[in-house]
């Protein structure tokens, strides 16, 4: 990676350099997860093209910067309502990349939205602040904010479009280039996202996306000056390794084990249908997925019921994707992750309530809504990630237990807690060893991102991606010390 600021490319058109770098291009097929069939091909950028890009918006970055925030801003602005006009596009490729069409208009809407929260949030954010006095009295203090000139964001296939922009938009408010490097398990919204992006005058120059699979990744961390990644523990733990040994501030969002605590006094039908909502949102593919619920034993037995009944009325959409609730299994690696917890829990003793099957409908893999009684920490469906829309659930007899068994895991992304006692559901989220605490409902992470919050434990490192933080993580912070002219007295008391 050349240092921060240093130009390393001769400043060619950024689409050229992908398309006709003279490297190594090729495809790599993709899977469609409605059919298990490859029908698309995605362009692998090399190393050496993925240098080049960064080269190049490493060069346009210094003009981004020097705009200003107004500029850069309504750069932003634009690019929400080109992403507007596109809409039904957009959505329609994110639903090819996931076999699901209602969380990808979602995806859409909730991007648009999110991009006009910056519009609203980063002037005060990003205004410099006035000179002040220094607590040695002849010095005035100037703070300001220096972006780092490329931010590499790296992102997975869970939510495609979200995932890719959610640190990207921040990066560029707060003057950084950007470049992406979507999952390869989801590229098919690139080429739209592409043309949105090229819609707004200059954008281009500063936002650009490379697709591949690792190699590109970590080419992607090679030529960045910080990395935001969100994606597994096991690959996170490799980025943050190659982020180290570039000398790179490194941001995580990884993996997730979210626990519910359901307490006696818990209104239960209001319970269910968040934690239903919670647990099987994205057909349970989503990191603040309620993957482990305790349940106070003088409720368990109807809560169990009740959460039976609710979950195990959703329906597959298929196949017909406007119907039911529920999509496929996106990834074709995750099914035999879930066939496994789900063998281990019943050959331990679990129970499926509702569901309990992963099937093969149309070629692609669906997996059961499910509801799992009888489950317990020695099983791999309560100890590892599931990421899918299966839910054990089990008995505690006390607040004390309750909160060891949440905090028994390695996980620490976020949690929720039912209580109609709001006082005691906050003082149980103060012992959970977790970022966001949802307290009567379940996954708010996905709609309130102006709480910051860091994840615990191996569910992330770094800044929080909420709130004001956010921002912060693309920026240095530079200080100007400016004396009056009086002389240091340190230095003549240090004389002899
Ligand atoms: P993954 O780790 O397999 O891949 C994520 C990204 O990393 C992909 O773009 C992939 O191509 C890239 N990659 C792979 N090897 C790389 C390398 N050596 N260097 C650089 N990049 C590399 O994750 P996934 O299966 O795509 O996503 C699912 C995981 O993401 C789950 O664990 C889920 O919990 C997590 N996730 C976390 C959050 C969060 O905010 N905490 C959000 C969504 C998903």
């Amino acid at each position: 990676m050349p240092p921060s600021g240093a130009p390393s490319h001769d400043g060619a058109p950024l689409n050229s350099l992908k398309q006709h770098a003279p490297m190594t291009a090729s495809t790599l097929p993709t899977r469609n997860p409605r059919t298990g069939q490859t029908d698309y091909e995605m362009p692998v950028h090399s190393a050496e093209q993925v240098a080049a890009v960064a080269g190049a918006l490493r060069l346009a970055q210094a003009a981004w910067q020097d705009g200003g925030a107004d500029a850069r801003l309504a750069a932003i602005g634009a690019f929400a309502e080109a992403m507007l006009a596109e809409r039904e596009a957009l959505a329609a490729a994110l639903t090819a990349d996931t076999g699901r069409q209602r969380e990808s208009v979602m995806e859409v809407d909730g991007m648009v939205a999110t991009l006009r929260r910056w519009l609203h949030d980063a002037p005060a954010m990003l205004a410099d602040e006035p000179p002040r006095r220094s607590q040695v009295s002849h010095i005035t203090i100037e703070q300001h904010k220096r972006p780092y000139p490329v931010a590499g964001i790296i992102s997975p296939w869970n939510f495609p479009l979200i995932l890719s922009l959610i640190d990207a938009i921040p990066a560029l408010a707060a003057g950084c280039a950007v470049l992406i490097k979507p999952s390869e398990v989801t590229p098919r919204f690139v080429p739209v996202l592409e043309r949105i992006i090229a819609r707004v005058p200059g954008l281009a120059d500063v936002l650009q996306i490379v697709t591949g699979a690792g190699p590109t990744g970590e080419a992607v961390v090679r030529n960045s000056d910080v990395i935001c990644f969100t994606g597994s523990v096991r690959t996170g733990r490799r980025v943050g390794e190659l982020a180290a040994q570039c000398f790179i501030p490194c941001h995580l969002e990884l993996g997730g084990k979210d626990a519910a605590i359901v307490c006696a006094d818990a209104d239960i039908e209001q319970a269910v249908r968040a934690l239903t909502f919670g647990s099987m949102v994205n057909a349970g593919q989503t990191c603040m997925s309620i993957e482990r619920c305790y349940v106070h034993r003088s409720i368990h037995d109807a809560f169990v019921a009740a959460l039976g009944a609710s979950i195990g009325s959703l329906r597959h959409n298929h196949p017909d994707i406007h119907s039911g609730e529920l999509g496929p299994v996106i990834a074709a690696i995750q099914a035999p992750i879930i066939e496994r917890h789900l063998a281990d829990a019943y050959a331990k003793g679990a129970r499926a309530v509702c569901g309990g099957k992963v099937l093969t409908l149309g070629g692609g893999r669906w997996c059961e809504p499910t509801v799992l009684a009888n489950a317990s920490h020695d099983m791999a469906i309560v100890s590892e990630e599931t990421f899918a829309a299966v839910l054990p659930v089990m008995a505690f007899d006390t607040e004390e237990e309750a909160v060891r068994l949440a905090n028994a895991s390695e996980y620490g992304l976020s949690g929720c807690v039912f209580s109609r006692d709001v006082e005691r559901a906050k003082r149980i989220a103060g012992r959970l060893n977790a970022g966001a605490i949802s307290i009567n409902d379940a996954a708010l992470t996905g709609m309130v991102h102006d709480a910051p919050k860091q994840s615990f434990g191996y569910s992330g490192l770094g800044g929080s991606r909420m709130g004001k933080p956010s921002l912060q993580r693309f920026y240095r912070m530079q200080a100007y010390l400016i004396s009056d002219g009086t002389p240091s007295p340190w230095w003549f008391a240090a004389r002899p």
